[in-house]
């Protein structure tokens, strides 16, 4: 069988690796370090984190990434069998012990008869002889890779500031305050909720801007440039206390159905995000505040008193391509199919789904070479919910990189919800364990008919 090459030995890369050699395909990874470095890497193993050591809550009957766990450790992922053997007390969280774990993930491939770990950068597209790829190179792609990419694809640059604004779940949003409604009432009624302030709330809101605490560019993005199309919220309150109203915060061309003949001093727009229409992003706040200063100061906004976040906003350099548009429903680039993509540089974000986008890869890939029919995770499950929302589901205008988290997942149907004792649909919580027990039962099944199985190969 000719070798599947992976390029990258991070989260995604190693993760695909094992996949592949679990189901009898021999893979080639490369790796370009140490010969070459990222800005963020310090070692030269793979499947360094490079920040935190957390791979966020374990819990699987409640949450959307602890579910992602489950859904892993039940197709025997290296990496979650590798952080559970060099797990650290975090509470409810799944933590590691970074060095042993890279070290151990590192030795489970080198070890494996299939696989074949090369050192050195791949610097530009792969030869055309390699007939099966998977890029997984991250959010630190390497340029020579990242240009060839992108000229490949027709995007300008892949690597930039990337401006993160907030995303809310809609079930949170206050319609005693808000209403739906596209300025001068262009575009389908649902396309934006707005949020109306008057002048003492606006005030109050730019005093709270103009005070909280940002983060700080790290020395390495301090080169990269920042577009002056996408200033972050609190770097536009700085140039002058009423910009925002000249900004993404203007009231005109709206109309406030709750207080009829009285324009609001200011309006706060959310865009729907995702095609479900569970989840909208506030339009314009891209941000560099800190993540405990953005809940409090955007709950100042009337009908987001409750917003929860299903990601708060940020700016950091990253490398991802526009997936919605580019890639197909197996992660293949639509303009070179030999080429899949997986991890951070697909659109997701953080090490759990880049290591879960891994892992599909890899059975997409397996499957592939073999003759083998490996059908998608369902929409239902925390692995289908993300790949479905980076391979079509987001809208490919305002795509950003995504963590996993419900409002990814389809609504739940009259069968999934148990309805409580006076008869009412479940709220909160309980809805997030009708999303876990309905992802769990699909998981499994979809599983049962894969060609592999629920190998559980890593944790023997
Ligand atoms: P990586 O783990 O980065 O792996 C990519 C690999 O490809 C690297 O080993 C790199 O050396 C290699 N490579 C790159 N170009 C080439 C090339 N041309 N040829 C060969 N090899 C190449 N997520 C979290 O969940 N928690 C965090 O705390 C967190 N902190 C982050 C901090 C920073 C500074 C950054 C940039 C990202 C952070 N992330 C975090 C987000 C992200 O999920 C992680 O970066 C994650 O490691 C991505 O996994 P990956 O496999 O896609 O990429």
């Amino acid at each position: 069988i000719a070798p599947v090459h992976i390029i990258g030995g991070g989260l995604a890369g190693s993760e695909a690796a094992w996949q592949l050699a679990s189901a009898g395909v021999p893979v080639i990874l490369h790796e370009m370090r140490p010969h070459r470095r990222t800005d963020a890497h310090q070692t030269d193993r793979l499947a360094e984190l490079v920040c935190s050591n957390s791979f966020r809550s374990d819990d699987a009957d409640y949450n959307a990434v602890g579910l992602l766990h489950w859904e892993m450790r039940r197709c025997g992922s290296l990496i979650l069998a590798c952080a559970d053997k060099h797990a650290v007390p975090a509470g409810g969280a799944l933590a590691v012990d970074r060095d042993a774990f890279a070290e151990e993930v590192q030795q489970r491939l080198a070890e494996h008869p299939l696989v074949t770990i090369e050192r050195g950068e791949v610097a530009g597209l792969p030869p055309e002889e390699w007939d099966s790829v998977i890029v997984a190179t991250g959010p630190l792609t390497s340029a020579p890779l990242a240009e060839a990419i992108g000229r490949l694809t027709g995007e300008e640059s892949l690597a930039f500031f990337d401006a993160i604004a907030p995303i809310v779940y809609k079930e949170s949003i206050d319609f005693d305050k808000a209403w739906y409604q596209s300025r001068y009432d262009k575009g389908t009624g649902t396309d934006y909720i707005n949020c109306p302030m008057s002048r003492d709330e606006y005030e109050a809101f730019i005093d709270a801007l103009l005070a909280a605490e940002k983060t700080e560019f790290k020395e390495w993005e301090k080169d990269t440039p920042y577009f002056e199309g996408c200033l972050p919220i609190e770097v536009m309150a700085e140039r002058g206390r009423r910009t925002l109203t000249f900004g993404p915060m203007k009231p005109i061309g709206l109309t406030n159905p709750h207080t009829p003949g009285v324009r609001p001093y200011a309006v706060v727009q959310l865009r729907q995000d995702n095609a479900l229409g569970t989840l909208y992003n506030i339009v314009g706040f891209q941000t560099k505040l800190k993540y405990g200063e953005q809940s409090r100061i955007f709950r100042m906004i009337p009908g987001l008193e409750n917003a929860e976040f299903a990601r708060l906003g940020g700016i950091h350099r990253n490398t991802f391509l526009n997936s919605p548009r580019l890639l197909d429903d197996r992660q293949r680039l639509k303009a070179a199919p030999r080429l899949r993509f997986a991890g951070q540089i697909s659109g997701c974000e953080g090490y759990v789904e880049s290591a879960s986008m891994g892992l599909v890869a890899g059975r997409f890939a397996a499957a592939e070479r073999l003759g083998l029919d490996q059908t998608a995770p369902p929409r239902t499950t925390a692995m289908g919910a993300l790949l479905g929302h980076i391979t079509g589901g987001a809208e490919a205008e305002t795509f950003q990189p995504m963590n996993v988290n419900f409002g990814l997942f389809p609504d739940l149907g009259p069968d999934d919800l148990e309805r409580t004792a006076r008869g009412r649909l479940p709220k909160g919580r309980d809805r997030k364990a009708a999303y876990s027990r309905r992802a769990m039962r699909d998981f499994d099944a979809w599983l049962a008919a894969s060609p592999f199985g629920g190998t559980g190969t890593a944790a023997a």
